[in-house]
């Protein structure tokens, strides 16, 4: 059985923590390294719920894409919601790591698996980790001819359901064949994409202003979906990757567990 230690170098050899931002917090969070690992759970938050369910199902090893701990604290007492989360685990006998920016960039990362979700070609970042590279962050690509109508529809059955469905801002008529994505809040990228050749750019967390001053442009049209539902397209490329490099050993669980903060629409 392979140990913690085993299965943290292998997801870090796949998403290198020098890769992530500035300020980021990646790599391991809880837990004894020499321990044994036969169940990895995959999940986008470490809420105290999520926590719950990895503990419930047996899980030794949480791997998370947002970061617990992403400011300092002075406490890990469970009496704060973050605290709760790590006495959870750990009093479970469960593991915690994040895989945060270094899972966006990455081959087989966030925005990748988001854009082949969503049936996109000819991949390539955004904007390159260097020139040609096939990291980056975001990743254009092409789909068979459709509307901006049809596009959103593939969206909304290629993702996981939210109440926060899938906006689209443009023509619905447009015709659609270069695709621009960014997993996470991708308005950074907004000025870049404004005078490309994509026909529509889809992300997360686009507020009025930005939205509206970058259509008044006539470029790219926009879809905006659930920061949760982008970014969990990403757990089952891992789980598939873990079944790859370890086969039996490795018992995995995808949470379904909806952690996108808006819960409903009316
Ligand atoms: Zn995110």
């Amino acid at each position: 059985m392979p140990s913690l230690a085993d299965v943290v170098d292998l997801l870090h050899t796949w998403y290198p923590p020098g890769t992530a931002l500035d300020g980021d917090a990646v790599g391991l969070v809880a837990g004894e390294p020499s321990a044994e690992v036969s169940k990895v759970m995959l999940a986008v938050d470490p809420t105290v719920e999520v926590a719950r369910e990895a503990v419930e199902w047996g899980a030794d090893l949480l791997v998370v894409h947002h970061p617990l701990f992403l400011t300092p604290v002075s406490s890990v007492a469970a009496t704060t919601p973050k605290g709760r989360t790590l006495h959870t685990l750990t009093s479970g006998g469960c593991a915690l790591l994040t895989a945060h920016t270094n899972a966006d960039q990455a081959e087989s990362g966030v925005s990748e698996a988001l854009a082949l979700a969503l049936g996109l070609r000819d991949l390539a970042p955004i904007r390159p980790a260097s020139a040609g590279a096939a990291t980056g962050t975001g990743r254009a690509g092409t789909v068979e001819p459709t509307t901006l109508a049809g596009f959103a529809q593939r969206v909304a059955s290629a993702l996981p359901a939210t109440a926060h469905g899938v906006r689209v801002a443009g023509d619905p008529d447009r015709v659609v064949r270069r695709v621009a994505v960014c997993g996470g809040a991708g308005d950074f990228l907004l000025d870049e994409l404004v005078g490309s050749d994509v026909d529509v750019y889809l992300t997360s967390d686009l507020r009025h202003h930005r939205a509206g001053e970058f259509l008044e442009h006539g470029g790219p049209a926009l879809v905006d979906v659930a920061h949760w539902a982008a970014e969990w397209t990403w757990l089952p490329v891992v789980e598939a990757r873990l079944h790859e490099a370890m086969g039996d050993r490795v018992g995995t669980r995808v949470s379904t567990q909806c952690t996108d903060p808006w819960s409903s629409r009316y």
